[in-house]
């Protein structure tokens, strides 16, 4: 199958800076989304893309184990530097993660960024929020709907770089021509809800088009935090060098 790729990382409109990083490295591809004070958020997020970024570019072929590896040296990566600075002190990124291999999507993640599978017009989400409200959906506590709109949503209960040691989660979904993956920070999901971004998905078929109507709505309905939204589209052909259009 022949990938195309899209993606945009923006402001918002509330935030002073933007503290997500994007990682476009075909057949690799991520969202980070920094948090800690002043510069610390976009030094963590962007530390996580660096440390994967060179975890690949020793030569080798990517196994599907490889994504916790990489996110666990990301995490260690993040966790030194904040030891030997005072002001990065307390940073850290979630971290989604994806490989792309063959008819497999491979993924690793950490926190509250999502990978969705989008196919024939319907939306799954394939990762789990590491926050309070997703462990009480995940517990039958509270349903999704009510945790799109729940005051506590934003409170995040694993990260990157706050401990050396770090639970990578892992998932692998078979895809087939015409299928989605969207890759996106909880700026655009606490902004659109899943009927929305599924809407904006099923109008637009280019994937840049879908990228940047989904940042327009994001930052419409209020724009309260860095939206960053990727999308791999699976198309008839051959991948070519996966070189991906961008
Ligand atoms: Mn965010």
């Amino acid at each position: 199958m022949k990938t195309l790729v899209a993606f945009k990382s923006d402001i918002g409109r509330v935030r002073e800076g933007n503290e997500d990083s994007v990682l476009i490295h075909h057949p690799l591809f991520a969202v980070a989304d920094g948090m800690g004070g002043h510069v610390a958020g976009d030094v963590a997020s962007q530390t996580a893309i660096e440390t994967i970024t060179e975890g690949v570019a020793e030569g080798r072929g990517l196994e599907p184990d490889d994504l916790e590896e990489l996110i666990k040296a990301a995490n260690l990566a993040i966790w030194d530097k904040a030891q030997s600075d005072s002001t990065l002190h307390g940073m850290g990124t979630t971290c989604t993660l994806i490989l792309v291999d063959d008819s497999r999507v491979h993924i690793g993640h950490v926190g509250d960024s999502r990978a969705y599978l989008f196919r024939s017009g319907e939306l799954t989400q394939l990762t789990e929020d590491h926050t309070l409200v997703g462990r009480m959906v995940k517990e039958g506590r509270l349903q999704p709907e009510e945790a799109e709109r729940h005051p506590q949503r934003n409170i995040i209960t694993r990260t990157l770089g706050v401990d050396p040691n770090v639970q990578v989660d892992n998932e692998v979904v078979t895809i087939g021509e015409g299928d989605r993956i969207l890759i996106c920070s909880d700026g655009l999901t606490s902004m659109l809800d899943s009927g929305t971004i599924t809407s904006v998905l099923t109008t637009e078929s280019d994937p840049q088009a879908a990228v940047d109507r989904l940042v327009d709505e994001a930052n419409a309905a209020g724009g309260e935090d860095n939206v960053t939204v990727v999308i791999v589209e699976f198309q008839p052909g051959d991948d070519t060098a996966g070189k991906s259009v961008v």
